[in-house]
């Protein structure tokens, strides 16, 4: 049985963050890692991921990108070996390959049990991710045996997959750059599309990103959002990071050759349904995407920058086929794998304190849990709206740090 002060569970961004900030403030602890450093990047990401924040955004504690590209986005392999240097340069005391298998709640705190034995702490932080497990609706229970079912975790390049067509499910982030790749290796691919945000890459300029950093949108905090349940369940954004710094949306997937249909109603029989709401979620993300750049553009105004930037512009609306198919017939084997890049959700199986809402979320208030001592990392809009982005680890991490090292210092008076 070891004994320390800190235990944090995972050392990915979110992990790494709240290391750094425990080291500046002597606070004694380890991080527990079932891999190495990065390992969701390193095990559970495609080939040819790359982020789709610029690498500039990927500002941790005390480090920040130095490469001779500040407007390019890292290859995953480049994302993995700049957290390891973070975790080099920071000294983060990682105790790799020590998966922790159940943390419970003690006199003391919390025991915490691991493949390579006990531990106990005073304070534990949960920093072991928001995408632990790929969420699979339950229509994919239904799908004819000759037909393979992946999710975008088990997806590595359009080579190792079954010949044939491709279903996607899932226009987000995800969904849509797996589309493009499988695509472009010249395969048929179908794309439902469901709730999706769309936003171009580049606009008057400037990175979308950019834009958003410098409007403040991402520091918005959770506690100033009157619908934050609705916030946090919001899908990622259509983009992707390319050299060319391409747009990625429904009317270039669609002239790539990629069909559009719309989200994946029900499965019977081997028919699949697709819903007629296309045209409206599609109708619903270009007001948003104009809402968004008309907000851009009020704030180039407001701060008296117009010269500083191109004109004001908008993009086409999405253009829907009206032949668009409201179900198919999987037995025609056109599609020979369906990929359903339907979200992510944590994995707390390992969590065996009462702190999960009837949904297995975790309760939370900006991060402190609901049981003294414990706080939680990384999920999306968890105190900031970048809070589950590499960006966002930084401000959480110094906020909840704060709050740790206070209750340990009441605990001590
Ligand atoms: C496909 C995809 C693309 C993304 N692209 C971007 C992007 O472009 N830009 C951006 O800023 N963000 C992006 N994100 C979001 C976010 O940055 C990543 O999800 C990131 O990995 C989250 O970091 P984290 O440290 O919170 O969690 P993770 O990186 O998941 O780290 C958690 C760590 O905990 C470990 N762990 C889990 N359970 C246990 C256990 N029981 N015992 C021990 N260790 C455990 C894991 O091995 C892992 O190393 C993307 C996410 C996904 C899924």
């Amino acid at each position: 049985m070891r004994y320390i002060t800190t235990i944090i569970i995972g050392a990915g961004q979110s992990g790494l963050a709240m290391s750094k900030h425990l080291t500046d403030r002597s606070i004694d602890h380890v991080l527990l890692e079932r891999g190495g450093v990065a390992n969701s990047w390193q095990t559970e990401r495609w080939d040819s991921l790359r982020l789709l924040t610029p690498n500039w955004q990927s500002r941790l504690p005390g480090y920040a990108y130095e490469g001779n590209d500040p407007n390019g986005y890292m290859r995953v392999t480049e994302v993995v070996g700049y957290l390891k240097r973070y975790a080099e340069v920071s000294g983060a005391p990682v105790q790799a390959h020590t998966k922790v298998t159940r943390v419970r709640q003690s006199d003391t705190g919390y025991a915490v049990t691991t493949d390579q034995g006990m531990w106990r702490c005073q304070t534990l932080v949960v920093a072991s991710g928001a995408c632990n497990i790929a969420t699979v609706p339950a229509v994919a229970g239904g799908l004819l045996p000759g037909i393979a079912s992946l999710t975008p975790m088990q997806y590595r390049n359009p080579e190792s997959l079954p010949d044939g067509g491709v279903l996607i499910v899932g226009a987000s982030a995800t969904g849509v750059q797996l589309a493009r790749e499988i695509r472009a290796s010249g395969r048929s691919v179908m794309l439902a599309a469901g709730e999706h945000v769309r936003v171009p890459r580049i606009y008057r300029g400037r990175d979308i990103k950019w834009w958003m950093d410098a409007m403040g949108a991402m520091d918005l905090r959770y506690d100033a959002i009157e619908d934050i349940e609705r916030a946090r369940r919001l899908p990622s954004l259509q983009l992707i990071g390319t050299p060319g710094r391409e747009n990625i949306d429904l009317n270039g997937l669609r002239k790539a050759g990629v069909e559009i249909v719309g989200r994946v109603a029900g499965l019977r029989d081997g028919k699949l349904q697709f819903s007629a709401s296309l045209p409206n979620h599609c109708a619903l993300a270009d007001l948003k995407m104009n809402r968004l750049l008309t907000s851009i553009d009020a704030w180039i105004f407001a701060t008296e920058q117009q010269d500083r930037f191109p004109a004001s512009h908008r993009f086409e609306p999405t253009e829907i086929d009206p032949q668009t198919r409201l179900g198919m017939d999987l037995n025609d084997g056109s599609v020979r794998t369906v990929i359903w890049a339907t979200g992510y959700r944590p994995d707390y199986s390992w969590l065996d304190v009462p702190v999960f809402d009837r949904k297995g979320r975790i309760r939370h208030n900006g991060g402190v849990v609901a049981v003294p001592g414990m706080y939680v990392m990384g999920l999306p809009f968890m105190r900031r709206r970048k809070s589950s982005f590499i960006d966002g680890a930084a401000d959480d991490a110094a906020d909840l740090a704060a709050h740790l090292t206070l209750g340990l210092r009441r605990l001590a008076a």
